[in-house]
């Protein structure tokens, strides 16, 4: 493979400069490049019984030419051609349009093969490609390529092909041989071949096949690298943790744990006990009590001699963990305090002064937190929240501070199964999937927008019985745009509705950090009973008095998010609601309303979420960190990603495998894309 990545593009016949800066603008620089240019969709070209072929498909048939051509002129330049086909027992319409010339190809009794768009209802075909004569069938599949420029597909097609017989056996293999007998693949070179050159989609799916596996393999081998690099490479800290300190401390907790919280707990202090470096993802839906399984690891650190901190995405989590821990671990003697932008000049080096000297067990805030000027005494863990929103670079950014104290990052978005495999491989993941005895579901309905009035009396119900409420939009202020809600709007108008009697607080991403503070405050010591806010609410806020949940426009949120934009009620021990105003136009957007008033399982939300909306979007646009796969699909593939994963795990952490010669070239190309480079670890 190496070799052909060095052989220029030029090399190739027909390769000028204008064709060559075309090709190196979509990123194809030598010959291996251009092999390794897959084509994104096929021209299917087979031929098919009209029977089976859909409306507004585009299909390939042969005929006969049953009647004769007629063309109508209309317009200035403007013609349309049609003629009658017969197609083994169908009679069909062939309609053209500007391409009055055909005329005189046509015989009358003459076999033709005609490509185009399939009209069932009118029996019609417009014709995209005609050829006299009978189907050919070598050109049943066409490759169709992403091109720019004045690069064309089909000199696209041309160079590929030239390339591919003129070097295809260079081609190296890159898997060893007992994968490729195992899972029965194909080999590259061949594999290659019928990704350009495919003559039958069995053929086609059993090439896509090998590609898929290698590129999972090839990822998951990075990642996996990284882990075990990650655990074993770098000193961690061995914390002297004892079972009966951590029992007497849980036994006093309010509540006691569910099973899967002391399963987590115990896979969390299995690992800050060990000499490596604890490096764990701890998934959980909204409201399982992760924050109680946080307080216990830092309990145990602290216990261990150690201090703890806490990262958080906002001032407002921040806040409001600094009052659970204190709540929690305060009883105990532990003493936490919070680092914000908010403490300034005195406070601020009086507090980083005993943070350094020891005096502050547990520090919490945002990411000020793992910066310079924050110098802890001896740091022994490090709890991350919502940590979805951090790429894998990021995590090693903050791995690579400090003296490696174990780390712990939490999310509340249940994330897929195949996108945690993916985005996060290199780390060991803890769920708790139970949740706490006794909660109420919340009832979760979707209305359309014309019934505000009835949603805003049932908002009234609940005030009355002294509970609160969210109102949540998807925008700031009015868009010209985008038809939406807008929360200053809204406000104003709940303000008008509900004004006399109650207070409807506002809360948007443009305030002043110190405004939110406050609006929240007020807002969870009740002294506003209504909160209207944009998205900002979404992660970690918890006022358990809030019973009712309104989303307008709740068609223009991911699942997920409306998930957690409802874990905002149902916190307390009344019985919550959360409405959905929604007027979807598409059936995807339907079907997504109406899974949220099925489920209030977030796991399952998180896979159908995936599922309608692609991964791209799952974590949002700039933050997934998720990587590109050329053929390979993380959703309809997982099983082969599991596959790769579990062989990649084996192979890395197989001493004598990794030394087998037939792993070499694997190991070449690791280390060719850099992934085995150490520079940055020590
Ligand atoms: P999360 O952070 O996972 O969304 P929290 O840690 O905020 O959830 O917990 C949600 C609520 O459930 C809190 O009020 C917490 O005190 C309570 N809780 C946590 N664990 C338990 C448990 N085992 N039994 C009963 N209540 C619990
Ligand atoms: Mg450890």
């Amino acid at each position: 493979m190496n070799k052909l990545q060095q052989l220029s593009i030029t090399a190739l016949k027909g390769i000028g400069a204008e064709t060559n800066a075309s090709l190196n603008s979509l990123g194809i620089l030598s010959v291996g490049d251009l092999i390794e240019y897959f084509p994104y969709r096929y021209e299917d070209y087979r031929l098919r019984d009209l029977a089976e072929v859909k409306h507004e498909e585009t299909v390939t048939v042969e005929g006969i030419v049953h009647g004769p051509p007629n063309v109508m002129f209309y317009g200035k330049k403007k013609s349309r051609l049609t003629f009658r086909m017969l197609v083994g027992r169908y009679a069909v319409n062939v309609t053209a349009f500007n391409r009055g010339f055909l005329k005189n190809k046509l015989q009358l009794n003459e076999t033709v093969t005609v490509t185009g768009k399939w009209d069932k209802n009118r029996q019609t075909i417009s014709l995209k490609e005609l050829k006299v004569g009978p189907f050919k069938a070598q050109q049943e599949i066409e490759p169709v390529y992403s091109v720019k420029g004045n690069l064309t597909v089909k000199a696209l097609r041309r160079f590929v092909r030239q390339a591919l017989s003129e070097y295809g056996e260079e081609v190296a293999e890159l898997l060893p041989k007992s994968l490729l007998d195992k899972y029965r693949l194909l080999e590259r070179e061949e594999a290659l071949k019928v990704i350009h050159l495919p003559k039958t989609h069995e053929e086609l799916k059993y090439a896509r096949r090998r590609f898929v596996y290698e590129e999972f393999l090839l990822f998951q081998l990075k990642m996996q690298v990284l882990r075990k690099r990650e655990r074993e490479g770098t000193k961690g800290m061995s914390q002297h943790i004892q079972a009966k300190d951590i029992v007497e401390f849980t036994k006093q907790l309010p509540f006691p744990l569910t099973g899967a919280q002391k399963r987590v707990v115990n896979e969390i202090f299995a690992d800050m006990k060990s000499p490596y470096r604890m490096n764990r993802l701890l998934q959980g839906d909204v409201g399982s009590g992760k924050t109680v399984v946080a307080a216990i690891a830092l309990f145990g650190t602290v216990k261990a001699g150690h201090q703890g901190a806490l990262m958080v995405p906002t001032e407002i989590l921040a806040e409001q963990h600094v009052s659970s821990l204190k709540d929690l671990l305060g009883r105990v003697g532990i003493t936490v305090e919070l680092l914000t932008s908010s403490v300034k000049g005195k406070r601020r080096r009086e507090l980083l002064e005993k943070v350094e000297s020891g005096e502050v067990d547990v520090l919490v805030g945002t990411h000020a937190l793992i910066q310079g000027e924050v110098m802890f005494k001896k740091l022994g863990l490090v709890i991350t929240d919502e940590q979805h929103r951090f790429g894998v670079n990021q995590r090693r950014t903050l791995r690579e501070k400090g003296e490696f104290p174990d780390v712990l990052f939490m999310t509340a978005t249940p994330i897929p199964r195949t996108l945690a495999i993916t985005a996060f491989g290199e780390m060991d993941v803890s769920v708790i999937d139970e949740m706490p005895a006794g909660r109420k579901a919340i009832e979760t309905y979707w209305v359309k927008h014309d019934m505000l009035e009835r949603i805003l009396q049932f908002v009234q119900k609940e005030l009355v019985k002294g509970r609160q409420a969210y109102v949540i939009c998807p925008l700031i202020e009015e868009s010209e745009k985008l038809d939406v809600q807008n929360a200053i709007d809204v406000h104003a108008t709940l303000q008008q509705y509900f004004g006399d009697k109650w207070n409807v607080g506002l809360m948007h991403g443009k305030l002043h950090p110190d405004e939110k503070d406050e609006v929240m405050r007020e807002f969870s010591e009740n002294k506003t009973q209504i909160l209207v806010s944009t998205t900002v609410v979404e992660v970690g806020v918890n006022v358990p008095n809030a019973t009712m949940m309104v989303i307008y426009d709740a068609e223009r949120f991911g699942l997920s998010q409306l998930h957690q934009l409802r874990g905002r009620v149902g916190r307390g021990s009344e019985q919550s609601y959360c409405v959905l105003l929604a007027d979807p136009k598409s059936e995807v957007g339907k079907e997504r309303m109406k899974i949220m008033t099925e489920t209030n399982d977030g796991f399952v939300l998180s896979e159908k979420d995936l599922e309608l909306r692609g991964p791209g979007d799952f974590f949002g646009k700039k933050q997934s960190g998720l990587p590109d796969f050329k053929v390979a699909d993380m959703v309809h593939d997982y099983r082969a990603l599991e596959t790769a994963r579990d062989d990649a795990t084996r192979i890395v952490n197989s001493e004598q495998l990794w030394k087998d010669k037939e792993f070499t070239p694997l190991l070449m190309h690791l280390e060719e894309t850099g992934a085995l480079t150490t520079e940055k670890l020590d």
